[in-house]
């Protein structure tokens, strides 16, 4: 026990770039983006850094060695021998590896300090700084869904203010790689998945735990519910975002748990909360007015006044006047306006904004069919979202439902289907939800079938059903990896069977962000 009382004293003093790293044994856990980046940023540390990951990617396995690090492959389900040789000081994992997984429990039990990636790079910060000797400041963004949309919209804000500004983390550039940039930031905007959260409450407390300027929980339901074993967990873990914040904690106002969560954080003092939602906004909030979006929190007169940031109109006209898109803009607005963006620069970023692909995507307009790709609806939330934007649609669900319960969302939304065609490999739940919250409704099943030929049944059996007005749309409520590598190829595949049906390009028409994040 001695040892780990030094070291642990050890690690209280890293909390720079420029501290002593040297010699530091680190055990990395999972060689994906986020692991690698890990490892090459405590191999430039001079730490001395193993690599321990079930299996590894060729590209990343042939780099290790030249940057330093070792690496240990093999089976994981229990506690590796040559880990447990190492010794390591601080173990650092990737977001995938659960609470419950045996290596998580052995670092916790042998009482090991454990980290996440993002509790590493607030840390090292400092490693870039602004002229006036500052690092960047940190904005966070969470919530069950709309956390990609509202980086970078955010991120988009604060360019658009003359703010240098990086969107990272969750959403595909690990927030190391931010943080090493030598070109610097004013701000770094972190997306961060409740896996993420769920490592760096581990932290909160302790000495120099991450403190941002801002934060937002856009909104709370149930996900990852496996990973985190229950609702209540999982809340907790996004609870976090708001902890240390210093100026504005954003939450929802439609979404009473996210307003709980920022009563209950320990906030540094003089920290505001700041509601949104689509409504007429009180002081402190950011709504709606008459078709016009407002400020109500950051001015001098805000209990007389409001500040106009953009109306319903202009987003309408670029495609951008969706319900939760206005929410996720509202948020964005407020994280914004929280680091005095004037509201000529909100208007002026979201005059070039589009929303990425998978995300309500209309990919086809056939026979006077509308066909949508909201592949990225992969949880019930986001599908009751999609269904709200689109009723009497024929509703493509269905795949991995991830432990969460889907029937409350075919009774709140099930019935206001066409007709739903069922994917996935676990379809029995959702066929026996319709049959006893929408027994009106069509259902067709899809068998759990080759991936090359889901889509293709998808689009058959929805041509026979939708007629001239309707909409056909994929919001699965559930993730794809039963039959596909990922969101993204779920829709892509969607996308090119509607259009080898009707006719069109290859689908390679435009860029995928990255497919690896988690919420
Ligand atoms: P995330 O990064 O949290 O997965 P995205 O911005 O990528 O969120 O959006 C994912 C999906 O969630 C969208 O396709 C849409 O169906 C839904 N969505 C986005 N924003 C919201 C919101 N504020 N409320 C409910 N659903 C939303």
């Amino acid at each position: 026990m001695a040892v780990i009382g030094m070291s642990s004293s050890r690690l209280e003093a890293l909390h720079s770039w420029n501290a002593d790293w040297t010699g530091l044994r680190v055990a990395v856990l999972g060689l994906s983006v986020t692991g690698f980046s890990v490892a090459d940023t405590l191999a430039e540390l001079g730490a001395d850094v193993l690599v321990v990951t079930e299996s590894a990617d060729e590209e990343y396995a042939r780099l290790l060695p030249v940057i330093g690090a070792r690496l240990h492959t093999g089976p994981m389900d229990a506690v590796p021998d040559e880990l447990v040789a190492f010794a390591p000081e601080v173990v650092i994992a990737s977001p995938g590896f659960a609470p419950t997984h045996p290596v998580i429990a052995w670092t916790r039990g042998e009482g090991i300090a454990l980290w996440g990636d993002v509790e590493l790079a607030w840390r090292v910060r400092d490693k870039v700084v602004r002229p006036d000797g500052r690092p960047a400041d940190w904005v966070l963004v969470t919530g069950t869904n709309g956390k990609t949309t509202t980086t970078r919209l955010t991120a988009t804000m604060l360019a658009a203010g003359g703010l240098r500004a990086a969107p990272c983390g969750n959403i595909g550039v690990p927030v190391l790689d931010a943080v090493r940039d030598p070109s610097g930031f004013d701000v770094l905007v972190v997306e961060l998945s409740s896996h993420q959260l769920w490592y760096l409450g581990l932290q909160v407390g302790g000495a120099d735990a991450l403190s941002p300027h801002a934060s937002v929980c856009l909104n709370l339901a149930d996900d990852h519910l496996e990973w985190h074993g229950s609702a209540e967990a999982y809340r907790d873990a996004k609870a976090v975002v708001y902890e240390n914040t210093r100026v504005a904690c954003v939450y929802n106002k439609a979404d009473a748990a996210t307003r709980r969560m920022v009563e209950e954080a320990d906030v540094v003092e003089g920290a505001r909360a700041i509601g949104f939602d689509l409504g007429t906004p009180g002081p402190s909030d950011l709504g709606l007015v008459d078709g016009i979006l407002v400020d109500r929190a950051f001015l001098e007169d805000r209990h007389h006044s409001a500040l106009e940031l953009t109306t319903l109109d202009d987003l309408r006209a670029r495609g951008l006047a969706a319900p939760h898109v206005v929410a996720n803009i509202l948020a964005a607005a407020a994280l914004a306006r929280s680091l005095d963006i004037e509201p000529r620069a909100i208007r002026d970023a979201l005059d070039g904004f589009r929303l990425d692909p998978h995300r309500i995507e209309i990919v086809a307009v056939a026979e006077g069919v509308t066909w949508v790709d909201d592949s990225k609806a992969t949880n019930p939330h986001a599908a009751a979202s999609s269904m709200a934007a689109y009723p009497g649609a024929v509703w493509v669900v269905g795949g991995l439902l991830k432990g969460v319960d889907i029937s409350e969302l075919v009774a709140a939304r099930g019935s206001s289907a066409k007709a739903a065609i069922v994917i996935g490999v676990e379809r029995g739940d959702i066929v026996a939800a319709f049959a006893r919250h929408a027994p009106a409704v069509p259902v067709f099943e899809v068998d759990h079938g080759e991936t090359e030929d889901v889509m293709a049944r998808v689009v058959e059996l929805a041509s026979g059903i939708a007629q001239d007005g309707d909409v056909v749309l994929l919001a699965p409520a559930a993730a794809s990896f039963d039959q596909f590598a990922s969101y993204a190829d779920r829709g892509r595949r969607f996308a090119q069977a509607v259009r080898d049906r009707f006719g069109g390009g290859t689908g390679d028409d435009h860029d995928d962000p990255a497919t690896h994040s988690h919420s």
